[in-house]
């Protein structure tokens, strides 16, 4: 293995902390099936009248994954909902996820209008990687390649040479390091070690962190084993070592749910949002999905693995946005253009992957 360096990214953590305590505290979202129904009718009628699609993130509340799928649209990970955006006719692109999201649509398709039910929606890793602390980082290791992920702001993606989503960031970075380039990666630590500890890159990281995948907690997944002992462990790589360590697949959100397909277990612990369990239980219907117990809410934890940023896509804010049309993204075209450099890189490296 060869060295890192680690940054300590500062006042990182009390702007994370600072946003979550203006978000108050999580709310109860069960709707009645007659009340969900109605609601999805309007929001339908809205979407055709506005000649818009639906765009959602998996670990959005599963109602609104039923949403984007009864009505023509799209439930994926970060990589494939900013190629449907792409992709699809509509003229008006709805995302419900968080802001980066919605700003990645906005750089690949500047001709679309792009909303989201709030802008409020933020990721503790884009908020953790301000671009001024990033640049000055960048700026004294001009030798680096920049690679950032996904979850990073439109600002920070015009600083990268690369943007990589946790379901290419493997192969992205092998490629880099079989070309001989020493990497700067931001912003998830968890995720960087991994794939140092995978590809022996040369990588110097930045120390953000996802707030819900940090709580996961190895001797509580362990406990959990130990219940049910022949269930497989699935982990995200945002998640710390020592939970990595003990899994039988680790991999993106796509990927888990491919996990939970081809591995012959019936009961699988599953540590990433629980949001992912809409999507993954409808692949296998027949297995049992168990949520890797976090740290607990008596502990810092403010998610309980389930992000509050992507609860706060609620289907009336969907509705609301939709007659409003009030919480559009906007990029500056300027720093469009630039951070659309390292995005079509991601995109096309990964489309001759599939080839
Ligand atoms: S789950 Fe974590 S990485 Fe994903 S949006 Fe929320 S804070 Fe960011």
């Amino acid at each position: 293995m060869k060295d890192a360096t680690n940054l300590i990214a500062n006042e990182a953590k009390s702007i994370v902390q600072a946003h979550l305590d203006r978000l108050g505290e999580p709310k109860d979202n069960t709707l009645s099936p007659e009340v969900k129904k109605e609601k999805f009718e309007q929001i339908k009628a809205e979407l055709q009248k506005n000649n818009a699609v639906l765009v959602a993130h998996y670990y959005c509340d599963p109602e609104i994954q039923e949403l984007a799928e009864a009505t023509g649209g799209c439930v994926s990970d970060s990589l494939e909902m900013a190629r449907f955006g792409r992709d699809h006719p509509a003229t008006t692109l709805v995302v419900a996820g968080v802001k980066f999201m919605g700003e990645t649509s906005k750089i690949l398709s500047p001709e679309k209008t792009v909303l989201m039910p709030t802008l409020e929606a933020t990721c503790s890793l884009d908020l953790g990687c301000p671009v001024d602390e990033f640049t000055a980082f960048c700026d004294q290791h001009p030798d680096h390649t920049v690679v950032v992920y996904a979850n990073t702001s439109a600002a920070v993606k015009a600083r990268a040479d690369w943007v990589v989503t946790s379901s290419c960031a493997v192969e992205i970075i092998e490629h880099l390091d079989s070309l001989g380039e020493k990497i700067i990666w931001a912003p998830d630590q968890h995720l960087g070690r991994y794939i140092q500890k995978k590809t022996g890159a040369d990588m110097l990281l930045w120390d953000g962190a996802c707030i819900v995948h940090e709580e996961f907690r190895s001797r509580g997944i362990a406990q959990m084993k130990a219940l049910y002992p022949d269930a497989a462990v699935l982990v995200h790589p945002e998640s710390p070592e020592s939970v990595v360590d003990i899994a039988d697949a680790v991999g993106s959100t796509s990927q888990l749910i491919k996990a939970a397909q081809t591995l012959p277990n019936e009961t699988l612990i599953v540590a990433t949002d629980r949001g992912i369990f809409y999507k993954m239980q409808q692949m296998v219907p027949h297995k049992t999905l168990i949520e890797a117990p976090t740290a607990g809410e008596g502990a810092s934890c403010r998610s309980c693995a389930h992000c509050p940023w992507m609860a706060m896509n609620e289907l009336d804010a969907i509705l609301d946005v939709m007659k409003k049309r009030d919480q559009e993204i906007f990029v500056d075209p300027a720093l469009a253009e630039r951070a659309k450099l390292p995005l079509d890189r991601m995109l096309n490296f990964t489309a001759n992957l599939k080839r």
